[in-house]
């Protein structure tokens, strides 16, 4: 994918009067070609204009400085489409932004509701070098979460939650960990994978 380009595309077209020395013909059309810088393909950012005159009978081309015409006064703008870009970026980050509440949303109702099984990926606050580290829950009472924390601890939360997805029996200690719900609920979890089939809503 090309990360980003510098190129012309067409922009706005104005007809104006003026004679074709070709054919005679008295109304000719100017085109407005903007240069335009684009990021992964998606126009943003428009740098310069150029101008090319044109016969609307014969398609004859013109280079309109030979015409004398006072291109300034025909306000011809950048168009939309070189700014097209910004709505896909904006309309991506959004997505990012939704999907990234949802997720603080199901963190929230599943921690109100621990079920066995669950693998949670959580940020210590005590390693900062390699802060994610992710636990399976393996029993539940009325007051206490008991826990196996995974064996190695990741600098990455992607990292992190890829092997927690698939984590295995023997991607974590032996030894159990308790914690209370409460301190369950005051963890600073990233992501909470739920397997069963009972989902909260
Ligand atoms: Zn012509």
């Amino acid at each position: 994918m090309i990360l980003y380009s510098y190129g012309p595309q067409e922009g706005s077209t104005k007809t104006i009067n003026a004679k074709c020395s070709h054919c005679g013909a008295e109304t000719m059309a100017i085109t407005m070609f903007q240069k335009v810088f684009s990021l992964f393909g998606l126009p943003i950012i428009p740098y310069s204009k150029s101008y090319s005159l044109h016969c609307l009978n014969c398609n004859s081309n013109y280079d309109p400085n030979t015409y004398n015409i006072d291109i300034k006064s025909l306000k011809m703008n950048y168009t939309w489409k070189a700014f097209i870009g910004w709505v896909i970026i904006i309309a991506f980050f959004s997505w990012l932004q939704v999907d990234s509440d949802k997720n603080v949303q199901k963190i929230a109702a599943y921690a109100q509701s621990p079920q066995i099984e669950d693998v949670v990926v959580y940020k210590s606050k005590d390693n900062s070098k390699t802060p994610y580290i992710f636990f399976k829950i393996i029993k539940i009472d009325s007051e206490k979460v008991y826990l196996l924390a995974s064996k190695y601890a990741y600098n990455k939360l992607h990292k992190a939650y890829l092997e927690a997805e698939d984590a295995v029996q023997s991607d974590f200690d032996t030894e159990v960990v308790e914690i209370t719900k409460d301190g369950l609920k005051n963890l600073q979890v990233e992501k909470w994978i739920r397997k069963t089939q009972a989902k909260v809503k």
